[in-house]
């Protein structure tokens, strides 16, 4: 009970402190706590934010990069601006999406975050499949614009398919930890993975553009 109570208040204290100190969600103490115990970003450094709204992670992901860094955060919801970061609204599950991002990145990135969620149905197992999905996509999107040694946060929820999700993390990166921040609800089913050292081996080539796909002939046959 007394847990409980206690637990409560460290989320209300979390949440009020980002309303002061003008965070857009409470999610930006757990990307801090995350940084401050892994080391994830340096000054300089390119960042994709996957599932970037409101903005909580976009704001601690800039100021921790510096003036020469770079973000880029990708929602499905408009992200409302942010000094010196682009947003790209869309689903990260469509190509036309990850072609912005690239185009945005400009370049390879250092970091990828991934905090996006599935819409909660309620149902533990359906929740835990929809986040795993979501997950296998920043795994592609790893692939096409991490850089070699790169870093990616990716939040999951648990379940029984978490073996397999990490088994597929493990192949791109050399070391992968589960980790769950102090501002996570106690209650919630999130983790996160901590993944360092992209190995680049599982980089998938993309088509850039539209155009340079392969043309159909629409005659057939023999024409000699
Ligand atoms: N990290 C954010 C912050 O600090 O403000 C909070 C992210 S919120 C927990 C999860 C986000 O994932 C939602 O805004 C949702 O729209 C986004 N999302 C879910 N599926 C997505 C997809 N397929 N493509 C892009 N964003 C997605």
């Amino acid at each position: 009970m007394r847990e409980r109570w206690l637990n409560e208040r460290r989320q209300e204290h979390y949440y009020r402190l980002a309303k002061r100190t003008g965070f857009r969600s409470r999610a930006s103490f757990k990307l801090m706590q995350i940084d401050e115990r892994f080391d994830i970003f340096r000054e300089g450094d390119a960042v994709a934010d996957l599932g970037a709204a409101p903005g909580g992670w976009l704001q601690v992901a800039r100021e921790l990069v510096g003036e020469k860094g770079r973000v880029v955060g990708v929602d499905l919801r408009p992200i409302k601006r942010l000094d010196d970061v682009v947003t790209i609204m869309g689903d990260i599950t469509e190509d036309s999406t990850m072609l912005a991002l690239v185009k945005e990145l400009g370049g390879k990135a250092d970091v990828v975050l991934s905090d996006m969620a599935p819409d909660i149905s309620g149902n533990y197992s359906t929740d835990h499949a929809r986040s795993v999905h979501l997950c296998k996509y920043a795994l592609g999107v790893c692939d096409r614009v991490l850089k070699k040694n790169g870093k990616l946060v990716m939040k999951v929820f648990m379940g029984d398919m978490i073996p397999l999700l990490r088994d597929e993390t493990e192949r791109r990166f050399t070391e992968v930890k589960m980790h769950s921040p102090d501002a996570s609800r106690p209650t919630s089913s999130e983790m996160y993975m901590i993944a360092t050292g992209f190995k680049a081996q599982t980089r998938v080539k993309m088509v850039e553009r539209q155009e340079e796909k392969p043309k159909e002939f629409t005659i057939k046959g023999d024409l000699l």
